[in-house]
Protein backbone atom coordinates (compact mmCIF):
# COMPACT_ATOMS: atom_id res chain seq x y z
CA UNK A 1 0.00 0.00 0.00
CA UNK A 2 1.64 3.45 -0.69
CA UNK A 3 1.11 6.94 0.57
CA UNK A 4 1.42 9.80 -1.28
CA UNK A 5 2.15 13.42 -0.05
CA UNK A 6 2.19 16.30 -2.73
CA UNK A 7 3.90 19.52 -2.51
CA UNK A 8 0.83 22.51 -2.34
CA UNK A 9 -0.56 24.41 -4.76
CA UNK A 10 -0.25 28.34 -4.94
CA UNK A 11 1.19 30.34 -1.87
CA UNK A 12 0.52 27.68 0.34
CA UNK A 13 3.33 26.93 2.82
CA UNK A 14 2.14 24.62 5.31
CA UNK A 15 2.86 20.89 4.28
CA UNK A 16 1.39 17.17 4.95
CA UNK A 17 4.05 15.68 5.91
CA UNK A 18 7.38 16.86 7.88
CA UNK A 19 9.87 14.56 8.13
CA UNK A 20 10.05 13.34 11.77
CA UNK A 21 6.88 11.14 10.65
CA UNK A 22 8.43 9.19 7.83
CA UNK A 23 9.49 6.56 9.94
CA UNK A 24 6.27 6.09 11.77
CA UNK A 25 4.35 5.07 8.62
CA UNK A 26 7.66 3.20 7.06
CA UNK A 27 7.33 0.89 10.42
CA UNK A 28 3.56 0.52 9.90
CA UNK A 29 4.29 -1.11 6.22
CA UNK A 30 3.28 1.69 4.75
CA UNK A 31 5.19 3.03 1.22
CA UNK A 32 5.75 6.45 1.37
CA UNK A 33 6.15 8.93 -1.16
CA UNK A 34 6.73 12.46 -1.92
CA UNK A 35 6.69 14.91 -4.05
CA UNK A 36 9.95 16.82 -5.43
CA UNK A 37 10.79 19.90 -2.90
CA UNK A 38 7.57 19.27 -1.00
CA UNK A 39 9.55 20.86 1.91
CA UNK A 40 12.10 22.76 0.48
CA UNK A 41 11.08 25.84 1.11
CA UNK A 42 10.34 25.17 5.40
CA UNK A 43 14.34 23.40 5.16
CA UNK A 44 13.15 19.84 4.75
CA UNK A 45 15.18 19.09 1.72
CA UNK A 46 14.52 16.12 -0.57
CA UNK A 47 17.86 14.33 0.65
CA UNK A 48 16.17 14.15 4.09
CA UNK A 49 13.05 12.28 3.21
CA UNK A 50 15.19 10.11 0.79
CA UNK A 51 17.01 9.53 3.64
CA UNK A 52 14.63 8.04 6.06
CA UNK A 53 12.48 6.10 3.52
CA UNK A 54 10.74 7.97 0.83
CA UNK A 55 10.79 7.56 -2.74
CA UNK A 56 11.14 11.33 -4.25
CA UNK A 57 8.68 11.47 -7.27
CA UNK A 58 7.25 13.72 -9.27
CA UNK A 59 3.72 14.95 -8.79
CA UNK A 60 1.77 13.05 -11.60
CA UNK A 61 3.65 9.47 -10.72
CA UNK A 62 2.56 9.99 -6.85
CA UNK A 63 -1.36 10.76 -7.97
CA UNK A 64 -1.00 7.90 -10.31
CA UNK A 65 0.33 4.99 -7.66
CA UNK A 66 -0.82 6.36 -4.15
CA UNK A 67 -3.43 4.03 -2.57
CA UNK A 68 -3.74 7.05 0.18
CA UNK A 69 -3.13 11.03 -0.85
CA UNK A 70 -2.97 13.15 1.81
CA UNK A 71 -2.31 17.22 1.31
CA UNK A 72 -3.40 20.16 3.48
CA UNK A 73 -5.37 21.68 0.64
CA UNK A 74 -7.68 20.00 -1.70
CA UNK A 75 -6.86 18.41 -4.90
CA UNK A 76 -7.56 20.71 -8.15
CA UNK A 77 -9.95 18.61 -11.04
CA UNK A 78 -6.96 18.44 -12.99
CA UNK A 79 -5.25 15.99 -10.26
CA UNK A 80 -7.95 13.66 -9.82
CA UNK A 81 -7.48 12.72 -13.53
CA UNK A 82 -4.85 10.98 -12.37
CA UNK A 83 -5.95 9.65 -9.24
CA UNK A 84 -6.70 5.77 -9.26
CA UNK A 85 -10.71 4.29 -8.76
CA UNK A 86 -10.84 3.01 -5.08
CA UNK A 87 -8.29 5.36 -3.60
CA UNK A 88 -8.53 7.54 -0.57
CA UNK A 89 -7.74 11.42 -0.78
CA UNK A 90 -7.03 13.23 3.11
CA UNK A 91 -7.03 17.01 2.92
CA UNK A 92 -9.07 20.13 4.27
CA UNK A 93 -11.96 19.01 1.70
CA UNK A 94 -14.41 22.39 1.77
CA UNK A 95 -17.09 20.22 0.89
CA UNK A 96 -20.04 22.46 1.73
CA UNK A 97 -18.75 25.09 -0.94
CA UNK A 98 -17.58 22.86 -3.13
CA UNK A 99 -20.28 20.58 -4.44
CA UNK A 100 -18.76 20.27 -7.89
CA UNK A 101 -16.01 18.16 -6.01
CA UNK A 102 -17.12 16.71 -3.93
CA UNK A 103 -19.60 15.13 -6.95
CA UNK A 104 -16.40 14.08 -9.02
CA UNK A 105 -14.87 12.46 -6.62
CA UNK A 106 -18.20 10.34 -5.49
CA UNK A 107 -18.55 9.81 -9.64
CA UNK A 108 -14.82 9.23 -10.15
CA UNK A 109 -15.78 6.26 -7.04
CA UNK A 110 -12.64 8.10 -5.06
CA UNK A 111 -12.75 7.68 -1.15
CA UNK A 112 -12.68 10.96 0.44
CA UNK A 113 -11.50 12.78 4.50
CA UNK A 114 -12.19 15.87 4.87
CA UNK A 115 -10.37 16.88 8.01
CA UNK A 116 -12.68 19.76 8.71
CA UNK A 117 -15.12 17.11 9.41
CA UNK A 118 -13.22 15.27 12.24
CA UNK A 119 -15.58 14.86 15.20
CA UNK A 120 -15.02 16.63 18.23
CA UNK A 121 -14.92 13.49 20.64
CA UNK A 122 -12.02 12.09 22.89
CA UNK A 123 -10.97 9.42 20.89
CA UNK A 124 -10.33 11.63 17.45
CA UNK A 125 -8.69 14.84 19.68
CA UNK A 126 -5.31 13.57 18.15
CA UNK A 127 -6.99 13.94 14.14
CA UNK A 128 -8.41 17.14 14.85
CA UNK A 129 -6.58 19.30 12.15
CA UNK A 130 -8.98 22.02 12.64
CA UNK A 131 -8.08 22.94 16.45
CA UNK A 132 -4.38 22.26 15.70
CA UNK A 133 -4.73 24.98 12.68
CA UNK A 134 -6.85 27.19 15.14
CA UNK A 135 -4.65 27.36 17.85
CA UNK A 136 -2.07 28.84 15.93
CA UNK A 137 -3.78 30.47 13.64
CA UNK A 138 -4.80 32.44 17.19
CA UNK A 139 -1.50 33.02 17.81
CA UNK A 140 -0.43 34.81 14.69
CA UNK A 141 -3.46 36.88 14.56
CA UNK A 142 -1.82 38.78 17.62
CA UNK A 143 1.58 38.37 16.47
CA UNK A 144 0.35 40.28 13.34
CA UNK A 145 -1.91 43.11 15.06
CA UNK A 146 1.30 43.43 17.09
CA UNK A 147 3.44 44.24 14.38
CA UNK A 148 0.68 46.47 12.33
CA UNK A 149 0.10 49.06 15.84
CA UNK A 150 1.83 51.73 16.28
CA UNK A 151 2.13 50.87 20.13
CA UNK A 152 3.87 48.36 22.66
CA UNK A 153 1.42 45.93 24.24
CA UNK A 154 3.16 45.95 27.56
CA UNK A 155 2.71 48.59 29.80
CA UNK A 156 6.32 50.28 30.72
CA UNK A 157 6.83 52.19 33.56
CA UNK A 158 10.61 54.63 32.23
CA UNK A 159 12.38 57.62 33.63
CA UNK A 160 10.43 59.04 30.61
CA UNK A 161 6.94 58.65 31.79
CA UNK A 162 4.48 55.53 31.60
CA UNK A 163 4.00 54.22 28.66
CA UNK A 164 0.15 52.34 29.52
CA UNK A 165 -0.40 48.70 27.45
CA UNK A 166 -2.40 47.94 24.35
CA UNK A 167 -6.38 47.18 24.73
CA UNK A 168 -7.16 43.86 22.81
CA UNK A 169 -10.81 42.95 22.42
CA UNK A 170 -11.09 39.12 21.02
CA UNK A 171 -14.54 38.30 20.21
CA UNK A 172 -15.43 34.47 19.79
CA UNK A 173 -13.43 32.43 22.08
CA UNK A 174 -12.98 28.61 20.89
CA UNK A 175 -9.40 27.69 20.02
CA UNK A 176 -7.85 30.18 18.30
CA UNK A 177 -9.58 33.24 20.78
CA UNK A 178 -8.31 31.20 23.51
CA UNK A 179 -4.67 31.37 21.86
CA UNK A 180 -5.15 34.76 21.17
CA UNK A 181 -5.71 36.18 24.32
CA UNK A 182 -2.69 34.00 26.00
CA UNK A 183 -0.87 35.58 23.49
CA UNK A 184 -1.79 38.97 23.90
CA UNK A 185 -1.42 38.48 27.82
CA UNK A 186 1.81 36.93 27.65
CA UNK A 187 2.85 40.24 25.18
CA UNK A 188 1.37 42.29 28.21
CA UNK A 189 -1.74 43.80 26.53
CA UNK A 190 -4.56 44.45 28.56
CA UNK A 191 -7.20 41.71 27.26
CA UNK A 192 -11.07 41.88 27.11
CA UNK A 193 -13.16 38.98 24.81
CA UNK A 194 -16.42 37.88 24.41
CA UNK A 195 -18.52 34.65 23.20
CA UNK A 196 -22.12 33.75 22.97
CA UNK A 197 -21.53 30.53 24.85
CA UNK A 198 -21.64 31.56 28.60
CA UNK A 199 -19.60 28.86 29.53
CA UNK A 200 -16.45 30.30 28.03
CA UNK A 201 -16.61 33.33 30.42
CA UNK A 202 -14.32 30.92 33.21
CA UNK A 203 -11.83 30.12 30.46
CA UNK A 204 -11.21 34.18 29.62
CA UNK A 205 -11.34 34.60 33.45
CA UNK A 206 -8.25 31.86 34.07
CA UNK A 207 -6.08 33.31 31.38
CA UNK A 208 -6.36 36.29 33.47
CA UNK A 209 -8.80 38.46 30.65
CA UNK A 210 -12.12 40.20 31.35
CA UNK A 211 -15.05 38.91 30.23
CA UNK A 212 -17.65 41.13 28.39
CA UNK A 213 -20.81 40.54 29.77
CA UNK A 214 -23.81 41.05 26.84
CA UNK A 215 -27.53 40.28 27.69
CA UNK A 216 -28.31 38.29 24.46
CA UNK A 217 -30.55 35.84 25.70
CA UNK A 218 -30.70 32.21 25.44
CA UNK A 219 -27.79 30.97 23.06
CA UNK A 220 -27.34 27.02 22.44
CA UNK A 221 -24.69 25.17 21.29
CA UNK A 222 -24.18 21.97 19.40
CA UNK A 223 -23.11 17.85 21.13
CA UNK A 224 -19.71 19.01 19.81
CA UNK A 225 -19.19 21.99 21.14
CA UNK A 226 -19.96 24.57 17.74
CA UNK A 227 -22.27 27.46 18.71
CA UNK A 228 -25.92 27.97 17.05
CA UNK A 229 -26.58 30.55 14.93
CA UNK A 230 -27.73 33.67 16.37
CA UNK A 231 -31.14 35.55 15.08
CA UNK A 232 -30.85 38.86 13.76
CA UNK A 233 -31.95 40.38 17.14
CA UNK A 234 -29.30 38.58 19.04
CA UNK A 235 -26.62 39.82 16.51
CA UNK A 236 -27.94 43.71 16.85
CA UNK A 237 -28.32 43.15 20.87
CA UNK A 238 -24.76 41.97 20.65
CA UNK A 239 -23.80 45.24 18.13
CA UNK A 240 -24.69 47.55 20.79
CA UNK A 241 -23.44 45.91 23.70
CA UNK A 242 -19.39 45.27 21.77
CA UNK A 243 -19.71 49.13 20.83
CA UNK A 244 -18.11 51.15 23.84
CA UNK A 245 -15.24 48.07 24.08
CA UNK A 246 -14.89 48.33 20.48
CA UNK A 247 -14.38 52.09 20.19
CA UNK A 248 -11.99 51.75 23.26
CA UNK A 249 -9.60 48.69 21.58
CA UNK A 250 -6.62 48.99 19.88
CA UNK A 251 -6.70 45.65 18.65
CA UNK A 252 -10.17 43.55 18.03
CA UNK A 253 -9.47 39.85 17.05
CA UNK A 254 -12.70 38.36 15.53
CA UNK A 255 -13.26 34.12 15.54
CA UNK A 256 -16.23 33.76 15.74
CA UNK A 257 -17.51 31.07 13.33
CA UNK A 258 -20.61 28.86 12.99
CA UNK A 259 -20.10 25.64 11.62
CA UNK A 260 -21.24 24.81 8.44
CA UNK A 261 -22.54 28.29 7.96
CA UNK A 262 -21.68 31.88 6.88
CA UNK A 263 -19.65 33.38 9.71
CA UNK A 264 -21.88 36.23 11.50
CA UNK A 265 -21.58 39.81 10.25
CA UNK A 266 -20.41 41.27 13.98
CA UNK A 267 -18.24 44.46 13.56
CA UNK A 268 -20.00 47.06 11.14
CA UNK A 269 -18.44 49.82 9.58
CA UNK A 270 -20.35 52.15 12.00
CA UNK A 271 -18.85 50.66 14.36
CA UNK A 272 -15.31 51.16 12.84
CA UNK A 273 -15.75 54.67 12.75
CA UNK A 274 -15.84 55.11 16.43
CA UNK A 275 -12.41 53.17 16.74
CA UNK A 276 -9.36 55.10 17.04
CA UNK A 277 -6.97 55.78 13.71
CA UNK A 278 -3.82 53.59 13.83
CA UNK A 279 -5.99 50.30 15.13
CA UNK A 280 -6.22 46.94 13.78
CA UNK A 281 -8.68 44.50 13.26
CA UNK A 282 -7.53 40.76 12.43
CA UNK A 283 -10.85 39.22 10.82
CA UNK A 284 -9.90 35.33 11.51
CA UNK A 285 -13.36 34.61 9.56
CA UNK A 286 -12.40 36.02 6.36
CA UNK A 287 -11.93 32.81 4.84
CA UNK A 288 -15.79 32.04 5.85
CA UNK A 289 -17.10 35.33 5.41
CA UNK A 290 -16.32 37.27 7.69
CA UNK A 291 -17.06 39.03 11.08
CA UNK A 292 -15.95 42.53 9.86
CA UNK A 293 -17.64 44.80 6.94
CA UNK A 294 -15.11 45.98 4.59
CA UNK A 295 -12.82 43.13 5.46
CA UNK A 296 -11.59 41.30 2.34
CA UNK A 297 -9.76 37.79 1.89
CA UNK A 298 -5.47 38.05 1.81
CA UNK A 299 -5.68 41.54 1.88
CA UNK A 300 -5.55 44.61 4.43
CA UNK A 301 -8.00 47.16 3.78
CA UNK A 302 -7.44 50.62 5.60
CA UNK A 303 -10.56 52.32 6.68
CA UNK A 304 -10.24 55.96 8.16
CA UNK A 305 -6.57 54.76 9.88
CA UNK A 306 -8.17 51.15 10.81
CA UNK A 307 -6.08 48.46 9.50
CA UNK A 308 -8.54 45.35 8.71
CA UNK A 309 -6.41 42.42 8.00
CA UNK A 310 -7.99 39.27 5.95
CA UNK A 311 -5.33 37.13 6.43
CA UNK A 312 -7.04 33.68 5.15
CA UNK A 313 -3.87 31.39 5.83
CA UNK A 314 -2.42 32.19 9.69
CA UNK A 315 -1.30 29.08 10.51
CA UNK A 316 0.63 29.29 7.47
CA UNK A 317 2.83 32.49 8.94
CA UNK A 318 3.66 29.61 11.19
CA UNK A 319 4.17 26.96 8.77
CA UNK A 320 7.10 24.39 10.04
CA UNK A 321 4.91 23.85 13.30
CA UNK A 322 1.84 24.46 11.94
CA UNK A 323 2.73 21.03 9.55
CA UNK A 324 4.35 19.49 12.22
CA UNK A 325 0.60 19.52 13.98
CA UNK A 326 -0.92 18.78 10.89
CA UNK A 327 1.52 15.81 9.79
CA UNK A 328 0.39 14.20 13.53
CA UNK A 329 -2.87 14.58 12.65
CA UNK A 330 -2.99 12.72 9.31
CA UNK A 331 -0.67 10.68 10.68
CA UNK A 332 -2.86 9.66 14.18
CA UNK A 333 -5.74 9.42 11.53
CA UNK A 334 -3.93 6.96 8.98
CA UNK A 335 -2.79 4.71 12.20
CA UNK A 336 -5.91 4.69 13.38
CA UNK A 337 -7.65 2.69 10.73
CA UNK A 338 -4.22 0.58 9.48
CA UNK A 339 -4.31 -3.03 9.69
CA UNK A 340 -0.80 -3.78 9.68
CA UNK A 341 -0.99 -7.46 9.89
CA UNK A 342 -3.00 -7.40 6.65
CA UNK A 343 -1.73 -4.37 5.28
CA UNK A 344 -5.13 -2.57 4.52
CA UNK A 345 -6.69 0.60 5.67
CA UNK A 346 -9.80 -0.67 7.62
CA UNK A 347 -12.56 2.16 6.23
CA UNK A 348 -15.82 1.14 7.60
CA UNK A 349 -18.99 3.78 7.67
CA UNK A 350 -20.30 2.40 10.57
CA UNK A 351 -17.35 4.27 12.32
CA UNK A 352 -17.93 6.77 14.41
CA UNK A 353 -14.93 9.14 13.36
CA UNK A 354 -15.37 7.96 9.76
CA UNK A 355 -19.14 8.63 9.51
CA UNK A 356 -18.49 11.73 10.29
CA UNK A 357 -15.61 12.93 8.30
CA UNK A 358 -15.71 10.51 5.66
CA UNK A 359 -16.96 12.41 2.11
CA UNK A 360 -17.23 9.79 -0.48
CA UNK A 361 -16.67 5.74 -0.10
CA UNK A 362 -17.62 3.10 -3.00
CA UNK A 363 -19.50 5.79 -4.84
CA UNK A 364 -21.46 7.29 -2.00
CA UNK A 365 -22.12 10.18 0.25
CA UNK A 366 -21.13 9.24 3.93
CA UNK A 367 -21.04 12.25 6.21
CA UNK A 368 -24.68 13.19 6.72
CA UNK A 369 -25.01 17.31 6.13
CA UNK A 370 -23.13 16.23 2.56
CA UNK A 371 -25.69 13.62 1.90
CA UNK A 372 -28.69 15.65 3.02
CA UNK A 373 -27.15 19.05 0.79
CA UNK A 374 -26.11 17.16 -2.50
CA UNK A 375 -28.18 13.42 -3.06
P1 LIG B 1 -15.48 27.84 16.08
O1 LIG B 1 -14.22 28.04 15.28
O2 LIG B 1 -16.62 27.16 15.45
O3 LIG B 1 -15.98 29.28 16.58
C1 LIG B 1 -15.13 30.14 17.30
C2 LIG B 1 -15.88 30.74 18.46
O4 LIG B 1 -16.81 31.70 17.98
C3 LIG B 1 -16.70 29.74 19.28
O5 LIG B 1 -16.27 29.77 20.62
C4 LIG B 1 -18.14 30.25 19.12
O6 LIG B 1 -18.90 30.05 20.29
C5 LIG B 1 -17.91 31.71 18.84
N1 LIG B 1 -19.03 32.44 18.25
C6 LIG B 1 -19.95 32.04 17.32
N2 LIG B 1 -20.80 33.05 17.03
C7 LIG B 1 -20.40 34.12 17.77
C8 LIG B 1 -20.86 35.45 17.91
N3 LIG B 1 -21.91 35.91 17.24
N4 LIG B 1 -20.19 36.25 18.76
C9 LIG B 1 -19.14 35.83 19.48
N5 LIG B 1 -18.65 34.58 19.39
C10 LIG B 1 -19.28 33.73 18.55
O7 LIG B 1 -15.17 27.11 17.46
P2 LIG B 1 -13.94 26.22 17.85
O8 LIG B 1 -12.77 27.06 18.15
O9 LIG B 1 -13.75 25.21 16.81
O10 LIG B 1 -14.41 25.53 19.21
C11 LIG B 1 -15.72 25.54 19.70
C12 LIG B 1 -15.73 24.78 21.03
O11 LIG B 1 -15.46 23.40 20.84
C13 LIG B 1 -14.70 25.27 22.04
O12 LIG B 1 -15.29 25.37 23.30
C14 LIG B 1 -13.67 24.19 22.07
O13 LIG B 1 -13.02 24.09 23.34
C15 LIG B 1 -14.52 22.97 21.78
N6 LIG B 1 -13.67 21.89 21.21
C16 LIG B 1 -13.81 20.62 21.68
C17 LIG B 1 -13.00 19.60 21.16
C18 LIG B 1 -13.12 18.19 21.66
O14 LIG B 1 -13.89 17.94 22.53
N7 LIG B 1 -12.38 17.25 21.10
C19 LIG B 1 -12.09 19.89 20.15
C20 LIG B 1 -11.99 21.19 19.68
C21 LIG B 1 -12.80 22.19 20.23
Amino acid sequence: MKIFFPKELDSEARISITPDFLKKYIDSGLKVSVQTSIGLHLGFKDEIYKELGAEIVDRKKGLKEGNIICSVNKLSGEDLIDVKENSLIVSFLDPFNDKGLVEDLKAKNISSISMELIPRTTRAQKMDALSSQANLGGYAAVLIASNILSKSFPMMMTAAGTISPSKVFVVGVGVAGLQAIATAKRLGAKVEAFDTRPVVEEQVKSLGARFVKIDIGETEETSQGYAKELTAEQIDLQRAGMKKVCSNSDVIITTAQVFGRKAPIIITSEMIEDMNPGSVIVDMAVGTGGNVEGSKPNENVDLNGITIVGNTNLPGEVAVHASQVYSANIFNLIDEFWDQKNSILEITTSDEILSGCLVTHKGEFVNSIVKERYS
